[in-house]
């Protein structure tokens, strides 16, 4: 491909990005394929002469474009949004025909420069201490593994890291809804996932602080060393918000890292009426949530601020001779601050957003998204045949069909049939959680552009589904 055809693609492509940005509610949320429906059409060899792009792009419409969930349509109430936004876009646009690798400094020092400003900027707005230090990392996932990998240095005073495994049995703490991250980091540690110590909860599905304290003290009797408590401000099931201050004050009194897992609802926190939730984050450790769920920024990008970067560095740090440079100590070499050495110019899209969108611009939208989930509480709440089984947290539902007279096992398969249903339409997408071993439908309302409209239209497709499932059975 030349300049000139590049352009004239590029063109092209814009276009059509544009408007499938304006027209993606007419998709199919959820992939509407079976398993190998696309693998099918694909040929077994890749080509040994170059095609045309007008080929390629035919093949993309054809072939692949009908295997895409759709992710951004304002109907997707499946998981967490991974919303984007077209400032966004031209942010990754730019970033991959920039195309810089930002190890370290010296390898794009306005990268560097820019993702530490960009993170600050936030901490005031969000309640986080500012004398932490920010950086992008790709996932929550690797960030929370990050802060497993810390705390395991610190109190194993770098002996895991020097000579492998240690005498003494770690221990690492969430409640029993916190998200599988936390697993997979203990189980990469090599702590194991026998010790991870899963707390019980609430009514509200939030961390006994009590039952932490207790688990600590029976382990350090039993010879064990707790290293790491994660906390979450916002669970993935329901958005539970987990006891951060009575958290951190048991971290502070037994020596332990608190990480604070805000992946979804952190967003939640540029409005100041939030800032509660995290009282007591000066006495945590590190905090972490993803610009690429709810903040319009596209998937990925993640935000880990670290009290101590010290410790952050000290357990990634690694000085091949090639690495070696005049600016090391006076700069951010990004390379040590997580565990991959390449790094994407993640924070350029961030601050095409927050610019863009000015902070009142994402604040008024988060507060639109929370005012419809209120509408969709309402609705739900003056039903006679729908419940809500949690209180809303932020723009989060958790919700199911429950007529009368129907046994629990029975409304369980009813639940389930209705996500089936409506996924199976394209219309919306859901996917479910469970409460207390009740089948629930989850609704998060954070897609950029979702209305009343689609709300409202949702709401009349689920009642309709509901009801019609339900005389079915009963035939
Ligand atoms: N933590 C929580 C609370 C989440 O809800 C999720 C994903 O939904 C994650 C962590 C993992 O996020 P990521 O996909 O960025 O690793």
């Amino acid at each position: 491909m030349d300049k000139e055809e590049f352009k004239k693609w590029g063109h092209q492509l814009v276009d059509w990005m544009a408007d499938y940005m304006e027209n993606v509610d007419q998709y199919p949320v959820k992939a509407q394929t079976k398993p190998k429906d696309i693998s099918n059409q694909l040929p077994f060899h890749a080509p040994a002469a170059g095609e045309a792009f007008e080929t390629i792009w035919k093949d993309f419409e054809r072939i692949i474009l009908p295997g895409i969930t759709h992710w951004q349509s304002s109907n997707f109430y499946a998981y967490f949004p991974a919303n984007n936004s077209f400032p966004s876009v031209l942010g990754e646009m730019l970033m991959s025909a920039i195309g810089a690798q930002c190890m370290i400094w010296e390898t794009s020092p306005a990268a560097a420069e820019l993702e530490e400003r960009v993170l600050d900027w936030l901490k005031p707005e969000m309640g986080i201490p500012n004398s932490w230090s920010g950086v992008i990392q790709d996932t929550a996932s690797t960030a929370t593994l990050a802060a497993i990998l810390s705390a395991r240095e610190k109190y194993t005073h770098h002996q895991f890291n020097k000579a492998g495994f240690y005498s003494q049995k770690l221990r690492v703490y969430c409640s029993t809804e916190t998200h599988s991250s936390i697993e997979k980091g203990v189980k990469i540690a090599g702590i194991g996932k026998e010790n991870l110590v899963k707390i019980a909860v609430d009514e509200n599905l939030a961390m006994k602080a009590e039952l932490l304290e207790a688990a600590i003290q029976q382990d350090i009797q039993n010879g064990y060393l707790p290293i790491c408590v994660v906390s979450a401000v916002g669970t993935t099931g329901t958005v539970a918000i987990d006891p951060v201050e009575s958290i951190s004050g048991i971290c502070k009194k037994y020596n332990c890292w608190h990480h604070i897992d805000a992946a979804y609802a952190g967003t939640a926190l540029l409005l100041p009426e939030y800032h509660y939730w995290i009282k007591g984050i000066e006495d945590a450790d590190s905090f972490v949530f993803n610009p690429h769920k709810w903040m319009f920024v596209n998937f990925d990008c993640t935000a880990y601020y670290v009290k101590d970067k010290e410790a952050l560095i000290s357990t990634f740090e690694i000085l091949p001779e090639y690495l070696k440079t005049k600016t090391r100590g006076q700069v951010n070499d990004y390379r040590d601050w997580g565990i991959p050495l390449g790094r994407r110019f993640r924070a350029l899209k961030l601050w095409f957003v927050i610019r863009s969108f000015g902070l009142d611009g994402i604040r008024s939208k988060l507060r639109h998204h929370i005012e419809l989930a209120k509408q969709m509480e309402q609705n739900i709440v003056a039903h006679p045949d729908f419940e809500l089984l949690l209180p809303r947290t932020i723009n989060m539902l958790v919700f199911r069909y429950a007529p009368k007279a129907i046994t629990e096992v029975n409304l369980n398969q009813l639940n389930e049939a209705i996500i089936n249903q409506i996924n199976a339409s394209g219309k919306a997408y859901f996917t479910h959680t469970k409460v207390n071993g009740q089948y629930a439908l989850r609704m998060p309302i954070g897609q950029t552009n979702v209305n009343e409209t689609h709300i409202q239209a949702t709401w009349q497709q689920l009642q309709e589904t509901a009801k019609a499932l339900l005389k079915s059975q009963n035939r």
